[in-house]
């Protein structure tokens, strides 16, 4: 069968019917690492980062600026990679900044958002050199201002502000909205108040606004409406208070592809659009303008990850279902039983056999809704043994894995120039069991 429609990545061939990742044998890999394993590609992952490294700063010269947010995909090397790529980080956890700072990451490049900071995160932040702290709201920006005078420092701060956008994506991504947990809103009077809050207070620097409006975003229209709302804000704080941001963050949220009807979006073009439209706007309300920050995570990491898994079972329930039973599931990918997610499943080392099942393929936890994804086509006499590959799992797959059922967590392992390395290690029984007394 024609399976060139499932290869939705470039990252993505095949040679005699097996599927190759980063140019590399998923086979062989599976083999030598064992299953699950989840791969990533290093050389897709500092591609993407240059695409919004260059593009900001083409736009917007030494005012653009491209953060990572780690959230997507945490663990030492990644800091590293984004050091090295000249990207910033943002940060939403102490153990997001451990991470980053044991990684040497530039720490006064690190941006620490969250909507619940608790006071010994705050101070932690402040102990790593955390630069910058993007705050949630006013009980936050209080305490922050307290640590900061215990500490003798003024903490540079910036404020999320909820644009009231509705990005039309999973209700679960959607953060831009008035009643969302995240950041202040405009229409409600809290953006300006939080405003004239962060500028009494003696221990922070307002540096300027942040406002993310959701993930899986595939419309530059989105980001227009954001621009538009922002800088009206941003005019209107200069008025209000006469306070003129220096700083703007737009979020991230740009899709990816999971299945291969969605589209594909040409990010740098997209980024210089909204950047056309950002600059008309500064001129037509006169203000000057501002540093201007990107923080995709999904879109840098996303399509750089593959996961494959040994297939443990295959059950056909005549008349009813099938389900082919995988060594993973739900704990290293719980995206499916979140947000009714779509994958790409494929039989990696069988790509071009008859498709002539549908199964479920589901994890191994005790739990009915541990499935990777429903209703996959999947050859008819696949058995014990075989190699499933789900497709673009970079983000939020490793950083929202668990440990339920006491299951340990793949390894990741990184590919690049045809070389292989481990960049986190398969998690032990003894890793599972150390934390009890
Ligand atoms: N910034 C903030 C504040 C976020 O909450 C998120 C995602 O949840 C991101 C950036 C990254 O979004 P994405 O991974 O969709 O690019």
């Amino acid at each position: 069968m024609d399976f060139s429609k499932d290869l939705i990545c470039e990252n993505l061939t095949a040679e005699e019917g097996v599927l190759y990742f980063a140019g590399q044998n998923t086979a062989a890999l599976a083999q030598k690492y064992g299953t699950p394993l989840y791969l990533m590609d290093e050389d897709r992952i500092r591609q993407q980062a240059r695409v919004y490294h260059d593009t900001l700063q083409e736009c917007f010269g030494e005012k653009g600026h491209a953060l990572y947010a780690s959230k997507a995909c945490s663990f030492k090397r990644m800091y590293a990679i984004m050091a090295e790529e000249g990207l910033g980080v943002d940060v939403v956890s102490a153990g997001e900044i451990a991470t980053a700072y044991k990684a040497g990451f530039p720490m006064e490049n690190a941006y620490f958002h969250s909507s619940n900071k608790t006071d010994a995160d705050v101070a932690y932040a402040m102990d790593c050199g955390v630069g910058t702290f993007v705050v949630d709201h006013p009980e936050e920006l209080t305490a922050i201002n307290a640590v900061a005078g215990e500490k003798g420092v003024v903490q540079p701060v910036m404020l999320r502000i909820t644009p009231g956008i509705d990005c039309h994506t999973y209700e679960a991504v959607n953060t831009g909205k008035v009643d969302s947990k995240f950041g202040s809103a405009i229409v409600t009077g809290d953006a300006s108040r939080i405003t004239a809050q962060a500028l009494s207070l003696p221990n922070v620097k307002l540096c300027g606004f942040h406002c993310h409006i959701g993930s899986q975003v595939f419309d530059s229209s989105v980001y227009i409406a954001t621009v538009d709302v922002m800088v009206d804000f941003l005019k209107d704080m200069l008025d209000t208070h006469g306070y003129a941001a220096e700083k703007l963050d737009i979020g991230g949220g740009y899709g990816v592809r999971y299945i291969a009807c969605e589209p594909t979006i040409d990010i740098a073009a997209s980024i210089r659009e909204v950047a056309a439209y950002m600059k008309k706007k500064v001129a037509a309300v006169g203000i000057e303008m501002p540093h201007v920050y990107m923080e995709p995570g999904r879109s840098i990491v996303a399509d750089a990850g593959l996961t494959l898994y040994t297939v443990g079972a295959v059950k056909k329930i005549e008349g009813y279902k099938n389900y082919v039973s995988v060594d993973g599931g739900m704990t290293d990918n719980p995206r499916f039983a979140l947000y009714g997610a779509p994958y790409t499943v494929l039989p990696a080392t069988r790509l071009g056999a008859d498709r002539d099942m549908t199964a479920d393929v589901v994890g191994r936890c005790c739990e009915s809704g541990d499935i990777i994804q429903p209703d996959v086509a999947l050859p008819g006499d696949m058995t014990r043994g075989e190699l499933l590959a789900v497709l673009t799992t970079g983000a939020y797959h490793y950083s929202m894995a668990s440990n339920y059922n006491r299951i340990p967590r793949p390894p990741v392992v990184m590919l690049r120039d045809g070389e292989s390395y481990v960049a986190v290690r398969r998690e032990t029984l003894e890793d599972i069991l150390a934390l009890d007394e």
